[in-house]
């Protein structure tokens, strides 16, 4: 596509431009970023696009909105006329979020579980912080025992559980990193799980004794669910996975959890390729008295530490909001992806419900199709 832009202005970067767009005076709110997102669709990744704008309030919300959609705001430059602020030019690069997911046929191949998606605002996910005891190699969190804890205070957890239940929500998961390393996990579950039922997710292998014994057996049974990780059958994939030694104490605590009256979901995962490996789990799990309807399968997602697996894109897979202690974002297993950052801070949780449902409105709108649940629970 030619340069259209000619030569560029001082601070402009200097790359050609392959389409122009004149904005006028609306804002993102009034059917700008539909307008972008149609003419991002027109130009090749790599490309850049030159937005005009009188409007001040897109300087605030293009970033969010470029980020979201896995683009680079490259430069913005005030046009200053002399009576008054802008008008701005902005340079848009596009970025590679339109790919779609790269092993979705080798998933295809796989029983994993399906689902439908949760409208926005029905369900949320809580990170209580992301280091773990466990390092396993698919890790989308990058979670460690060396890992940042980024824990989320129990003040916070309670206000977006409150204003989540304000707004009609039904749905609470809490993962990390491994939630039994937070110092206040029994404070924490008993201030959320107050406004509304939660799933706790954890690998079940630090709740036996101590200080987070006494924390699992003050959760309210009626009010928390626990899901817990188990990826084969026997021992060599879980273990390969996840750490050697972590399949029978994963074993020992679901069936510690289901003594002390838990409901216990139990989730696996793995590659296509390893399918084979996970062995006889339907026989492993009725032996240890977990139903069908608790027992979820689910692709490795490419983000954290996993080389291979399912791409996660805004195109790819459906909302499901996710708060941390230093944000908010698009999906759980898509924390460490700056592209599917929502917000800078967790609260307010109605900011965060509001970009995701007019990302969702902008691309139902400009007709995307294929995205799929990406099921955690
Ligand atoms: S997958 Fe879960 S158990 Fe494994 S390192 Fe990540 S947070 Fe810990």
């Amino acid at each position: 596509m030619p340069d259209l832009a000619g030569s560029p202005p001082a601070g402009a970067p200097t790359v050609p431009v392959a389409l122009e767009y004149h904005g006028g005076d609306m804002d993102c709110g009034s059917g700008l970023l539909l307008a972008i997102t149609s003419r991002m669709r027109r130009i090749d990744e790599g490309q850049v696009l030159l937005l005009h704008t009188r409007e001040h309030s897109v300087l605030a919300d293009l970033p969010a909105w470029a980020r979201l959609a896995g683009h680079d705001l490259l430069a913005v430059v005030d046009d200053a006329t002399g009576t008054g602020p802008g008008p701005w030019r902005l340079w848009i690069l596009r970025g590679r979020n339109h790919a779609g997911p790269t092993n979705r046929s080798d998933a295809a191949e796989v029983e994993y579980s399906s689902g439908e998606p949760a409208p926005v605002g029905t369900r949320l996910w809580l990170y209580s912080n992301f280091h773990c005891n466990l390092a396993c190699t698919y890790c989308c969190a990058a979670s460690s025992p060396q890992a940042d804890p980024r824990l989320m205070s129990v003040e916070t957890a309670a206000s977006a559980a409150e204003q989540f239940a304000e707004q009609g929500g039904r749905e609470l998961l809490i993962t990390g990193g491994e939630p039994f390393l937070h110092p206040e996990l029994d404070e924490f579950i008993a201030r959320t799980a107050a406004h509304v039922p939660v799933t706790l997710l954890t690998n079940a292998m630090v709740f036996g004794r101590g200080r987070r014994r006494e924390m699992l057996e003050s959760f309210d049974r009626d009010r928390v669910t626990l899901q817990i990780s188990l990826d084969s059958a026997g021992p060599a994939l879980h273990d390969r996975q996840r750490g050697a030694g972590s399949h029978v104490r994963a074993i020992n605590g679901i069936r510690l959890a289901r003594e002390l009256g838990f409901r216990v979901r139990v989730a696996t995962t793995y590659l296509p390729e390893d399918a084979a490996a996970a062995g006889d789990l339907r026989g492993t799990l009725a032996h240890l008295g977990i139903p069908e309807n608790d027992r979820l399968v689910r692709p490795v997602a490419q983000e954290g530490y996993a080389a291979d697996g399912v791409e996660i894109t805004l195109d790819s897979v459906e909302p499901e909001p996710t708060l941390t202690a230093d944000g908010a974002w698009w999906h759980p297993v898509a924390v460490t992806n700056r592209h599917l950052q929502v917000a800078d801070a967790p609260l307010p949780l109605d900011h965060v419900l509001d970009v995701i449902r007019d990302v969702v409105a902008i691309q139902a709108s400009a007709g995307t199709q294929g995205r799929s649940v990406f099921r955690c629970t």
